[in-house]
């Protein structure tokens, strides 16, 4: 049976940060597209009415780990898809780290079909930029884009010769993939498991200083410069990270970056909890550091909010914190966390926060989404910004657990989420349109 793909939806807060639209409204979606108001007759439609929330582009997540293929014990394409559409993404990037890797066409042909057949939202799968994420040779750039690749990144690795990475961000550049970069010295980073400083002293663990980070932003800023195209640096968590990235910036430097929400939200102190739901990488890091990184998000030197969603079994994550798996999932926590740290805390507008998830990723992947313009596929994400509710891992659609959100008080969340025109998840009541209460 066809699904339903026309719809008015009504009187919502319409925010549309690419279009500097912010106002309430009706927005029409005919045949899963949006269209003119009035464009067609109503009763070819089903109407929902939104007053009191939301209504925003459907949002883009470029910072996923979906597992498959290789490690579908911790999450597959079917369940990391319908983890987004809870969350409210409706196009996610999916990292290379797969078993095979994702640094040839075969693989991303695999992830494509397996995604149009069992994905709930769109998937765009990046290639990684060496062979194997080895960081000792190219892997073959054009077949990658020729698969359909949105981007290059070794996410969870990073090239540490200078000379490799130079030409590979020729290359990229040459085919028009934007380069993701995991800022990672592997030397200084070593074998820590938190991030060097008070509470890495204070608890004897084994540390990982922020300059491990910041020598490669500098490298990468350096490189972008040589080889005159884009980096885009992955889950800033340095406060002199963002200095730079933004001093990059201001030099013309095709420099970008990304928070993810845990990074905007907690800190190192949580480490002396010993629980491994707070082992991430970058770690978390200290009071300043995460100021600085909402700064950077404030006067736009970070354009994107992404969640690194890492799942990883319970077995995997259960064992002692120097042995477990870096990485927590994120994908159904991101908007609440967002909104509760940054919006309702009074540091960014609810149009700024939308444009980290919307626009901002959309413009340095160079992709068509990200937008309520009419004519453009009606993947379209509600939200109820006030929304007060605890955040409970058993209502989780992600196949793991590891979040360290697990019944964290959260205002604002995601209430229904289409991809192009049809419902693929929602929290809102059975449409009462004459009922202005109904939300
Ligand atoms: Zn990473």
């Amino acid at each position: 049976m066809k699904k339903n793909n026309s719809w008015i939806l009504k009187g919502g807060r319409i925010i549309d940060p690419a279009n500097h639209i912010d106002r309430i409204g009706d927005l029409w979606i005919r045949d899963g597209r949006i269209v003119e108001p009035d464009s067609f007759d109503p009763a070819l439609a089903e109407t929902v009415n939104l007053h009191g929330l939301v209504v925003a582009p459907g949002l883009i997540d470029m910072h996923v780990h979906l597992r498959q293929p290789g490690n579908t014990d911790a999450e597959t394409i079917r369940t990391g898809t319908m983890a987004a559409a809870a969350g409210g993404f409706t196009s996610i990037v999916a990292m290379p780290n797969t078993s095979p890797c994702a640094d040839n066409a075969a693989t991303i042909q695999y992830i494509k079909e397996f995604a149009a057949r069992e994905g709930v939202v769109k998937v765009l799968p990046s290639g990684a930029l060496s062979v194997g994420r080895k960081g000792e040779e190219m892997s073959p750039v054009g077949s990658l884009k020729a698969a359909g690749v949105v981007a290059l990144t070794d996410d969870g690795s990073c090239i540490q010769n200078n000379e490799l990475m130079r030409h590979v961000v020729e290359y990229a550049g040459n085919f028009g993939l934007p380069v993701l970069e995991h800022c990672e010295d592997k030397f200084l980073a070593g074998d820590g498991v938190m991030h060097e400083g008070y509470w890495s002293v204070l608890l004897g663990m084994k540390a990982m200083p922020a300059a491990a980070e910041e020598v490669i932003v500098a490298r990468d800023i350096i490189l972008s410069r040589l080889a005159s195209w884009k980096i885009h640096i992955q889950h800033v968590s340095s406060a002199q990270s963002v200095k730079m990235i933004r001093a990059a910036q201001a030099d013309g430097v095709r420099i970008s970056a990304e928070a993810t929400p845990h990074h905007i939200a907690l800190t190192d102190v949580e480490i002396k909890k010993f629980d491994t739901n707070y082992k991430m990488n970058p770690p978390l890091r200290s009071e300043e550091d995460r100021m600085a990184v909402i700064e950077g998000l404030q006067d736009g030197t970070i354009a994107v909010i992404a969640t690194d969603h890492a799942p990883h079994t319970q077995t995997a994550k259960l064992v002692e914190f120097d042995h477990a798996p870096f990485g927590i999932i994120g994908l159904e926590t991101a908007v609440p966390v967002a909104l509760t740290e940054l919006y309702h805390k009074n540091y960014l507008s609810l149009s700024q926060v939308i444009s980290k998830f919307t626009v901002g990723p959309a413009s340095i992947l160079g992709i068509d989404a990200g937008t309520l313009s009419v004519g453009a596929a009606a993947d379209v994400t509600i939200i109820d910004p006030d929304c007060e509710y605890i955040v409970d891992v058993n209502d989780f659609y992600s196949k793991s657990r590891n979040t360290p959100f697990n019944g964290y008080a959260a205002k604002g969340r995601t209430m229904a989420t289409f991809v192009d025109g049809v419902c693929i998840f929602s929290l809102l009541k059975e449409s009462e349109p004459e009922d202005e209460e109904s939300k």
